[in-house]
């Protein structure tokens, strides 16, 4: 039997009714409403039009979204600044950095320097250290959205072999730290194992197999374990046409849950983004109320 598709489409307005209806109670009884900041440097075409999609999912959820447009040659001195103002200000509850920024910018220290509790990707290395502590509700959003795939899976995690393919910053290893916390025995894989020829030995293990490398059609579907879960990350223009890393008809076929691509992790991806804000404003009023 051909896998079950993992509609990334559904669980991401399943999640926005959520929110949504989180957001309605907290009008309702008077309390503040979440208020995001996204801030791009310099005016990419790619880049705005992914920010008027969030403006549209935030706004339909009740969260106030604000693009900051900043110019393309701003000094690393100067955007910290205009992050120490966002962090000051107390309107704004949420603040995220677009990528890619522009050479000049060290992204990695920019991203410190936004509050803690402001940091609606959880890049921040305050965040990434709770994180691995299991101390925060703020997670990265790929690898949250990766873990709602796999809790609508309804199955469970403990002891599981879950392999995942690639190490990024971004996603395989918040993402590996996320696994653990279900007690899953995780496997990270890259680049050299590849190189190692040793790739598709983990991958026959594989109950769960998550690939986020950005090659496409990389894994084939005869390597994977009959049964196995396999999320696609992977977002790949191959041939005029968005692909994942996953060669997706052949896995189908060997899989028992699959993630299309379009239409897998990243819809629930910008719902996550959301849900990190809600969890900013919640974390905001607890510090407040403890004073
Ligand atoms: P990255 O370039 O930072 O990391 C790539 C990883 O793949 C590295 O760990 C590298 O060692 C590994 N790798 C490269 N070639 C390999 C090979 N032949 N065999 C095994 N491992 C190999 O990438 P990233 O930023 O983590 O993104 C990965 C993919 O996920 C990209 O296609 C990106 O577009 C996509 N992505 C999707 C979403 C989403 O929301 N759907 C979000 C972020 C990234």
């Amino acid at each position: 039997m051909p896998a079950k598709i993992l509609d990334g489409k559904t669980l991401a307005s399943n999640v926005r009714k959520e929110l949504k209806h989180e957001i309605a109670l907290i009008k309702e009884q008077g309390g503040s409403l979440p208020r995001m900041v996204n801030i791009m440097i310099g005016d990419d075409d790619g880049t705005c039009a992914y920010a008027k999609s969030q403006k549209k999912v935030a706004t339909d959820i009740g969260i106030d979204y604000e693009l900051k447009v900043l110019k393309e040659e701003i000094t690393q001195k100067e955007f910290i600044q205009v992050l120490k103002e966002l962090n000051a200000d107390k309107s704004i509850n949420g603040i995220m950095i677009h990528k890619p920024v522009p050479e000049q910018i060290d992204y990695v220290e920019a991203a410190s320097y936004v509050d803690p509790l402001k940091d609606l990707e959880g890049i921040n290395t305050v965040n990434i250290g709770k994180m691995i502590l299991s101390e925060t509700n703020i997670i990265p959003c790929t690898p949250a959205s990766v873990m709602e795939h796999l809790k609508s899976t309804g199955e469970s995690l403990r002891g599981k072999e879950v392999v995942v393919i690639g190490h990024s910053t971004i996603v395989g290893r918040p993402l590996s730290m996320l696994l653990l916390d279900q007690m899953a025995t995780v496997t990270v894989c890259h680049l050299a194992t590849s190189e190692a020829g040793k790739l598709t030995e983990h991958i026959a293990r594989a109950d769960i197999l998550i690939v986020a490398v950005g090659k496409a059609s990389l894994i084939k579907g005869e390597w994977i374990k009959p049964g196995a879960i396999v999320i696609d990350v992977g977002i790949n223009l191959h041939e005029g046409k968005i692909v994942g890393d996953v060669e997706f008809d052949s896995a189908q076929e060997r899989a028992s849950y699959i993630t299309p691509v379009p239409g897998g992790v990243g819809p629930v991806t910008v719902v996550m983004l959301m849900r990190n804000a809600l969890e900013a404003l919640k974390m905001q009023n607890r510090v407040n109320q403890k004073k």
